[in-house]
């Protein structure tokens, strides 16, 4: 029956008040360091779970570090920094990109005040923020004129509504893709209000197929960068440059979303196509994402003919697209590295990383770990690392990866991705692997004492 009521009681009694919590000398300590709000609103939330806990039978002490530890857990943050060992270096889940030093630095700068978004110095009144980046852009890629917007399915729905609204727009039914978190290409078509004119089929489209298509009403041609799939066998499609002949000859303009937005070309990576390449060939606009193997922040570009740039600039969407000025300084701190210093860009960097550094830093973490663990056995192995985002899906990077193996790996995934930093390893073939290509060089310490502390952490609970 549990507990006889009067000591129930007795226990409750026992609680202390939050008043008089709160005139403790530890506790007066977390009210200077975290204001009163915050540790009143703990503090009860404390008491009032031990109120419970008694009530149910149970025995519950209040005090300064349960109280702390409340504080502890209404800080958090949900979105945090993690050490990504999965060997993708554009993992949309793990945020894209991570930005340079020098786009980091001017984010700063702009968040901590006033800022010339849309203001001209020069002239002494209002400015226009779509000026931002826009030099930067034509000079890496050829184009006359630009705009930047939220993303590049935002790109992509403000170029579709602002020139095709009630219109045709011709694609092909092998391009038709799903990128992941819900951009299909026929959807956006859909919510543009543009039709969509699925040409060919799924593994082959002709030049015939687009022209038997383009009638009075075709507004657009569409090419869609095949982003995340490949395919491979009886297939064909039509070039960038095909598709834009047909366009001259009917007067049609072609939008091509370039998805990944390549400025350059990389080291370590072949046959992903620039920005640069697809307005050499003539494409009218061509749209890119910001975060993606550009290596900046979350945006989409689109560039191209400044009559079609103007009226992308002047449609309605543009306002519910706008990007905000953190964006806008990233940006243009992260084209100027593309200009002069492209190695800087992280995303670049990591491409390019040569296999032996990769190599030589695994050998030293697999031995730093294997001399600390209390279980498991460590090797440095060679692995495949991939470019991730939507950009040369069967690209295949060669990596090397710390390997653990010995241990249950998905207690030691769980282990990791709970620890401080969380870390995001990859688990094949058994093994628990920590690919080295994300991971700053400056974080393989950090890294080293997480698989560490994990490994030990099994060993304690005796996995
Ligand atoms: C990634 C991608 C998009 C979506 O870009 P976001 O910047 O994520 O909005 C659109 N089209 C293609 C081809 C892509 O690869």
């Amino acid at each position: 029956m549990g507990e006889p009521m009067p000591e129930v009681q007795q226990r409750l009694r026992g609680l202390p008040a939050v008043e008089a919590l709160l005139q403790q000398p530890a506790i007066r300590a977390l009210i200077e360091a975290h204001g009163r709000a915050a540790v009143v609103r703990a503090a009860r939330a404390v008491v009032e779970q031990a109120r419970r806990r008694i009530l149910d039978g149970g025995e519950a002490a209040v005090d300064e570090q349960e109280i702390a530890r409340r504080l502890a857990a209404d800080a958090a943050m949900t979105l945090r920094s993690v050490i990504n060992a999965s060997g993708v270096v554009v993992h949309t889940n793990l945020g894209r990109a991570p930005l340079a030093g020098e786009a980091i630095a001017a984010v700063a700068g702009i968040a901590a005040g006033y800022s010339t978004l849309e203001y001209d110095l020069a002239a002494g009144e209002r400015g226009n923020r779509h000026c931002h980046a826009i030099d930067l852009l034509r000079e890496l890629t050829g184009a006359a004129d630009a705009v930047v917007v939220n993303n590049n399915a935002g790109a992509v729905l403000l170029a579709l509504s602002a020139l095709a609204r009630d219109g045709d727009v011709v694609v092909s039914r092998g391009e038709l893709v799903e990128i992941g978190g819900g951009f299909r290409v026929p959807d956006v078509m859909r919510q543009s209000g543009a039709r969509l004119v699925e040409v060919g089929t799924t593994n082959r489209t002709h030049r015939f197929d687009y022209e038997q298509a383009i009638g009075e009403q075709t507004r657009l041609l569409l090419k869609v960068h095949q982003s995340n799939f490949a395919q491979i066998g009886f297939v064909s499609g039509l070039t960038l440059g095909e598709l834009v002949a047909i366009g001259r000859q009917r007067g049609v303009a072609v939008l091509y979303d370039a998805g990944s937005g390549c400025l350059r070309p990389l080291a370590g990576l072949t046959g992903e196509p620039t920005v640069a390449d697809g307005v050499a060939l003539g494409a009218d606009l061509v749209c890119f994402s910001g975060d993606k193997l550009l290596g900046g922040p979350q945006a989409g570009v689109v560039v191209g003919r400044a009559d079609l740039i103007e009226r992308l600039r002047c449609h309605p969407l543009m306002r519910a697209l706008r990007p905000d000025k953190l964006c806008l300084s990233a940006l243009q701190a992260t084209l100027q590295l593309w200009r002069d210093r492209p190695e800087r860009v992280p995303v670049a960097g990591m491409i390019a990383a040569p296999a032996a550094r990769l190599e030589r830093r695994a050998q030293e973490m697999a031995r730093a770990i294997g001399a600390a663990a209390a279980a498991g056995s460590v090797d440095s192995v060679r692995c495949v690392d991939r470019v991730g985002g939507g950009a040369s899906p069967l690209s295949e990077l060669p990596g090397w990866a710390v390997a653990v193996r010995g241990v249950d790996v998905e207690r030691l995934a769980a282990a990791l991705r709970g620890g401080e930093p969380p870390v995001v390893p990859q688990i094949a073939d058994g093994a628990l692997l920590l690919h080295l290509r994300c991971v700053a060089p400056e974080q393989d310490s950090d890294l080293a004492a997480a698989v560490v502390a994990a490994l030990n952490s099994l060993g304690k609970t005796g996995a």
